[in-house]
């Protein structure tokens, strides 16, 4: 069961000010959390008459499109699903595009390790509900598609109860069950299984804000994101812009996995935070980890006494060559060997392909035996240049990111854990050979 640290963000103990106050912080109607504001987690989800009474019904008559995607733009939101691309460009080029647009809700949610998008539709459906009609009314949108998963069936069950309180929603809801692989939930691939293709992805060169389900202007919007849009429809840009930086405003989901106090817990960060200060109040850590995976299974190892004064700001890290990607915060200890957790999870990224393009199909399944030799002590120092090619082969190949993705994952890891892998490649037992403590991945995981 995922849980929220609702109390903890909306009070503060002392100590836990740099998470929730900072200079940026305005406090909106709650102390702190913006998100995550609202009745405690065990209430559960939150009634459609309890989240009006706690933030006010959102009049759409009187949102005014072009009003409206002028303060999306000045607001600054990014998207929150990993590749934080500004949501005023999608609005602007759906809006200026031929044919009536679709706003698609991107619940699926592919990351393991990821719990925020489905807790904040577990216990603020009515959030995101309001953020899916304000962008639909900022780009003209006839119709509403949820994209989520059956498999996350709290975060289903209570958007369907949701939905069934908004019987008069001015536009036309419905909810598509997404197939259960880490790739359906890239952009492209979530357009094309609409579309009726499957969820394949495309490396298209007409945008789906301009082309996408059946030719129409197509807004894929994760569920944060949306759930930042509704607030910002009713406390506007410069409230939004008051919380996160300049140049990436607003508050960040966090969740929380692997060796903490409770894995998948979700944290909202509204004003400027390290990586340890979260890790330490939310996470239960009371030292530096051995290594931490920022971004999720396609992000950035880094070690632990790095990753503890880094900033959780996207523009900070993006500077620093990682991204927050979708919001995942992975932590090992020093009873879990790195180089085995990765190989864990390339075998398993392997069978995540589509299986079209050539790195996929080929390199990854090469890559994840490379290291499988690597872990068990069978690869020498000479085996290493080998594996370094394959993972340089990958970088910028196929027709999304996920090459990439697994490549970033290798090369920080053997970067980060080059001790451990020189051990290993001597031969010797590693201490740490388990991956003890591993990261979730879904029952259809290559089992280790
Ligand atoms: S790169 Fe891999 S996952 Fe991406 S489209 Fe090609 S085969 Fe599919």
């Amino acid at each position: 069961m995922t849980l929220v640290e609702f109390d903890r963000v909306r009070r503060p103990r002392t100590g836990d000010l740099s998470l929730v106050a900072g200079p940026r912080l305005v406090v909106a109607g709650e102390t702190g959390a913006r998100l995550l504001a609202g009745p405690p987690a065990h209430a559960g989800r939150e009634t459609r008459p309890s989240h009006d009474a706690r933030l006010g019904a959102i009049e759409l008559v009187d949102l005014e499109p072009e009003r409206l995607r002028a303060s999306v733009r000045e607001s600054g939101l990014l998207g929150r699903g990993g590749g934080g691309f500004p949501t005023a460009t999608k609005f602007d080029v759906a809006a200026t595009s031929p044919g009536v647009p679709i706003i698609v809700v991107n619940a699926s949610e592919g990351e393991p390790a990821s719990r925020k998008d489905q807790t904040l539709l577990e216990l603020r459906p009515h959030l995101v509900l309001d953020g899916a009609l304000v962008a639909a009314a900022a780009v003209g949108a006839s119709e509403i598609v949820i994209y989520s998963h059956a498999s996350h069936a709290t975060a289903t069950d209570a958007l369907r109860a949701a939905l069934s309180e908004r019987a008069e929603s001015p536009v036309r809801c419905r909810l598509v069950d997404a197939p259960d692989t880490y790739i359906a939930g890239e952009t492209s691939a979530v357009v094309s299984y609409l579309d009726g293709r499957g969820a394949i992805p495309s490396r298209g060169v007409i945008p789906a804000a301009r082309a996408g389900i059946a030719q129409r202007p197509t807004v894929v919007n994760n569920v944060e994101t949306l759930a930042h849009l509704a607030l910002i429809a009713r406390y506007g840009a410069s409230w939004f812009t008051q919380a996160g930086a300049p140049e990436a405003p607003g508050s960040t989901l966090l969740t929380l996995a692997g060796a903490v106090r409770e894995p998948g817990v979700v944290v909202e960060v509204v004003g400027p935070a390290t990586l340890g200060e979260v890790l330490e109040a939310y996470g239960g850590l009371s030292e530096v980890p051995r290594a931490v995976l920022l971004g999720g299974y396609e992000g950035t190892w880094m070690p632990g006494r790095e990753a503890w004064g880094t900033p959780v700001e996207r523009h900070r890290l993006a500077q620093l060559g990682m991204s927050l990607g979708c919001g995942v915060v992975a932590v090992i200890d020093d009873d879990t060997c790195g180089l085995a957790q990765t190989a864990r999870l390339v075998a398993w990224l392997a069978g995540q392909s589509a299986g079209q393009c050539g790195p996929c199909i080929f390199g990854l399944p090469s890559l994840s035996e490379q290291l499988d030799a690597v872990v068990a002590g069978r690869a020498r120092k000479s085996d290493l240049r080998r594996l370094r090619e394959v993972v340089a082969s990958l970088r910028g190949r196929g027709a999304c990111g996920h090459p990439t993705g697994v490549a970033t994952l290798v090369e920080s890891a053997l970067d980060t854990f080059a001790i451990e892998l020189s051990t290993h490649l001597r031969g010797e037992v590693c201490s740490v050979t388990s991956a003890a403590r591993g990261f979730p991945l879904p029952s259809r995981a290559v089992p280790r």
